[in-house]
């Protein structure tokens, strides 16, 4: 594992050293992991020129081809699935069956898109005109760059990447500068797949350089698509760089995702998805439940079962311990955010149920936390958590939950427990928000679009519609 902690960045085919580095912290310990070379503007523009050298020639493969370089990277990847879920783990802190789970997922992109490559299919249209024949063919886009978060330092890249590199793009990466090794390690692993020289490029970068290198690749004339998953704040400023040329976005940006709990729900089953979608990877998921509304008739039973699970299955600790279930928040800031938003529930009214505390065990720990009397008007209903607090609102009518769970800028997930086929049909399609989960915690797969409605994004990720992001419609017409 320790052989891929590395302080080169890897541009062209070549493991390329800076001279600067920034320091990667283990965020259980806070000790240094080790250094990453810290790029800046230069590199990005020498990896955008080596990726649009590469275009020209990774384009011409066939998709049978490119597909077949993929499957050696992804089945690479289950290879090291070990190795690379302890360097997860090890930068990242999530318990290391939730990192290998998330190694596999990454590699279940790669192997997916490899194959769904091969079906870029365009169509034949009806012509109106006698004279003339219509027709429609996908192309890649060009230079794709992509900015991605730490909370899934493998999945979110090989999700955006290898979309783009199965579509005949060529990629530029920044990774997480709290996350950089687990995206060097998948460009080593491309590399020994036989990802050619240029065609995935990574360019670590400490915060300092981030702005500056963040814009040369939203603003560069030679990136056709930028790609990112990140706070909704950067999300606005990257759309801004990429408007003065124009370039294809996607944004995969803040949630704020309700669950609502009806009264004719299985409530063991309610809580096993509340406690999945809640405390996996201790509640820092674009897609975790935020709010968690609950209908009068059941509210008292949910929330014991609830707090019971909780008492339970919740284990702090170091994510290697076997145990753990709950690692650290990945900073002190997000600590910060979360002890905040605890505080200003308690001032408001709500009622602590269980945890509310920093814990010693580790640096960055929070305990799992459950609160009632939860209100629209406190900072947990329209900030986004990311971190381990279940708050309990309380309502009596589906027409309130509605409303309730669609207050708010944000629309990435939602999710519905009920036993009325009617009301989930009903509730489903009112929500706003790219994905809703019925009677399931868990939804996300290779197959199935990821994406949000309103301030949570723009278009889609993973299934068929993730390489619309990097593949141009071009219309054709014959004259016969
Ligand atoms: P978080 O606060 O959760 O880290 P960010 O949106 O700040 O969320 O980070 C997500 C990704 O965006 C990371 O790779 C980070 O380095 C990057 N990032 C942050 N600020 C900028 C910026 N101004 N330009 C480009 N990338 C940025």
């Amino acid at each position: 594992m320790t052989s891929y902690i590395t302080d080169k960045a890897y541009v062209n085919g070549k493991w390329l050293s800076t001279g600067k580095t920034f320091e990667v912290y283990n965020p259980f310990t806070g000790e240094v992991i080790g250094s990453s070379a810290d790029c800046d503007g230069k590199v990005a523009v020498e990896a955008i020129q080596a990726a649009t050298e590469a275009f020209k020639t990774w384009k011409e493969l066939t998709a049978k081809d490119r597909a077949g370089i993929l499957k050696k990277w992804a089945a690479l990847i289950v290879e090291e699935k070990r190795a690379l879920g302890e360097l997860l783990t090890l930068e990242n802190g999530k318990p290391l069956a939730q990192s290998i789970g998330e190694v596999m997922f990454a590699a279940n992109f790669v192997e997916w898109y490899a194959e769904e490559g091969k079906r870029t299919y365009g169509i034949t249209i009806p012509s109106p005109h006698p004279s003339k024949r219509m027709m429609t063919i996908k192309q890649p886009i060009g230079v794709a760059a992509m900015i991605t978060p730490w909370n899934f330092p493998s999945a979110m890249i090989t999700r955006k990447a290898c979309a783009a590199l199965v579509a005949g793009c060529t990629v530029v990466l920044k990774p997480s500068e709290e996350t950089p090794y687990s995206a060097l390690a998948l460009a080593n692993l491309a590399e020994k797949a036989g990802i050619p020289p240029g065609v995935f490029n990574v360019v670590t970068t400490s915060r300092e350089n981030v702005a500056e290198v963040g814009k040369i690749m939203c603003t560069h004339p030679s990136v056709a698509a930028v790609s990112f998953t990140g706070s909704t704040a950067t999300g606005k400023i990257l759309l801004q760089h990429a408007a003065s040329t124009v370039k294809k976005m996607s944004l995969e940006l803040g949630g704020l995702a309700p669950l609502i709990v009806f009264n004719s729900a299985d409530i063991s089953n309610a809580v096993k998805g509340a406690m999945a979608s809640k405390f996996r990877y201790s509640g820092q998921t674009c897609v975790c439940a935020n709010r968690i509304l609950v209908q009068s008739g059941i509210h008292d039973e949910f929330v014991a079962a609830i707090q019971k699970a909780m008492e339970k299955e919740l284990v702090m600790g170091h994510g290697m311990q076997p145990e753990a279930t709950i690692g650290p928040l990945i900073n002190e800031a997000a600590v910060q955010k979360v002890e905040n938003q605890v505080a200003d529930a308690v001032k408001l009214g709500g009622k602590v149920v269980v945890g509310g505390s920093r814990s010693k065990i580790g640096k960055n720990m929070f305990e799992p936390t459950l609160i009632t009397g939860v209100t629209t008007s406190m900072k947990c209903c329209f900030e986004e958590t990311f971190g381990p607090i279940a708050p309990i609102i309380k309502f009596e009518t589906e027409e309130e939950a509605i409303a309730i769970a669609n207050d708010t800028t944000s629309g990435l997930s939602g999710y519905v427990f009920s036993g009325d086929v009617s009301q989930c049909w009903r509730v489903s399609e009112k929500i706003e928000a790219g994905i809703v989960s019925i009677n399931e915690g868990l939804f996300s797969a290779p197959e199935t679009p990821f994406g949000g409605y309103k301030q949570s994004g723009l278009g889609r990720e993973g299934s068929i519609y993730g390489m619309d992001e990097f593949m141009e419609v071009k219309y054709i017409c014959w004259g016969i």
